[in-house]
């Protein structure tokens, strides 16, 4: 199918992007790596009247460690990011939920900030954002404000980003040491968004499991931090029923619903599932690092 018409301007920095999205007004939409706007002009699904490319815009490409957190230029792709020695060695988790995004040739083209804007709740990176406590820098007409993870993801394909506002850098800080985690999905094919995916990250202090952090995607209509499973591991030791019950917890706590990939019943047993696995795996692996 093709797009309705629309008019194309190639921004030449940022400002010019932001003023341009200023002086449409809200029929205008952001381009980057086209990766999910094309499809969805393609469909009918988006009909904006002008696109603002802002594609070449390479000073937003960056992915660079300082003061212990690890900064990515909203424009850098997918593929930069995994790649990157800054992502390995200051978040290792985003680089392992990585290799469940799309396919090398999408990542080759879609930048997380795009990724992230378009908030498709089936998309792995909200919810390892939102586990990760990154936040997103914002930027307008009247300068730039700082959103943390937990708030800038309002609903399914909504975030806090205004129409004449551009998203220009996320920020997660640095692991801590010693700390476990594990992110699984299943999907139908290797590279398609997840029917259910779980992310799971902890330390473990003197045997009690500490700044656990757990959620999912596919257990509701948007991605979820369960707190509830959270505090039920946060300061106890990490035995394997305890683990095992907390799964039972996301299990009662989600309200996925039937669509043509899966029925709600098949999700509540891959919640079940997946929780049991990262939540085992993070344990183990601040095992291994010697940390019980
Ligand atoms: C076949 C296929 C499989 C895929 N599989 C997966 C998958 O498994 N998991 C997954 O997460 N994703 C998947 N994707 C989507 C992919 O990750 C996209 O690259 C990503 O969602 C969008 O990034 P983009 O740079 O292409 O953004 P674009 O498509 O250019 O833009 C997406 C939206 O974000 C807005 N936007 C872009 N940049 C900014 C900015 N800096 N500030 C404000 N708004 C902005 C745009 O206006 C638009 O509304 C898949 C895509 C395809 C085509």
């Amino acid at each position: 199918m093709k797009p309705w018409p629309f008019e194309y301007h190639r921004a030449n920095s940022i400002e010019d992007a932001i003023a341009t999205l200023g002086r449409h007004g809200e029929g205008a939409r952001l381009l980057a790596g086209g990766q999910s706007l094309i499809p969805m002009m393609n469909l009918g699904l988006a009909t904006p009247d002008l696109v603002v490319d802002v594609g070449n815009l390479s000073d937003l490409a960056y992915v660079l460690v300082e003061d212990g957190v690890l900064r990515i230029g909203a424009l850098a792709t997918h593929n930069t990011i995994m790649e990157a020695d800054a992502s390995a060695s200051a978040c290792p988790m985003l680089v392992v939920a990585y290799h469940s995004v799309a396919h090398h040739t999408i990542r080759n083209r879609g930048t997380l900030g795009g990724n992230i804007c378009h908030a498709d709740p089936a998309s792995e990176m909200p919810l390892v954002l939102t586990l990760l406590d990154a936040s997103m820098v914002i930027r307008g007409a009247r300068g730039e404000r700082v959103v943390a993870a937990g708030n800038f993801f309002i609903d399914a394909f909504e975030t806090e980003v205004e129409p004449a506002e551009m998203l220009t850098e996320i920020r997660i800080p640095a692991q801590a040491a010693g700390e476990g985690y594990a992110f699984e999905e299943m999907s139908q094919r290797k590279g398609d968004f997840a029917i259910v995916s779980a992310g799971c990250r902890l330390s473990i202090r003197k045997g009690q499991m500490t700044n656990v952090r757990f959620g999912l995607t596919g257990a509701g209509a948007q991605t979820r931090r369960m707190s509830v499973v959270e505090a039920k591991l946060e300061g106890a030791g990490p035995d394997d029923r305890l683990l095992a019950e907390a799964a039972e917890l996301a299990v009662v706590n989600s309200d996925p619903s039937d669509d043509i990939h899966a029925d709600a019943a098949y999700r509540l047993d891959l919640v079940r599932t997946m929780s049991r696995r990262v939540l085992a795996a993070a344990v183990r692996m601040t095992a291994k690092q010697g940390a019980l």
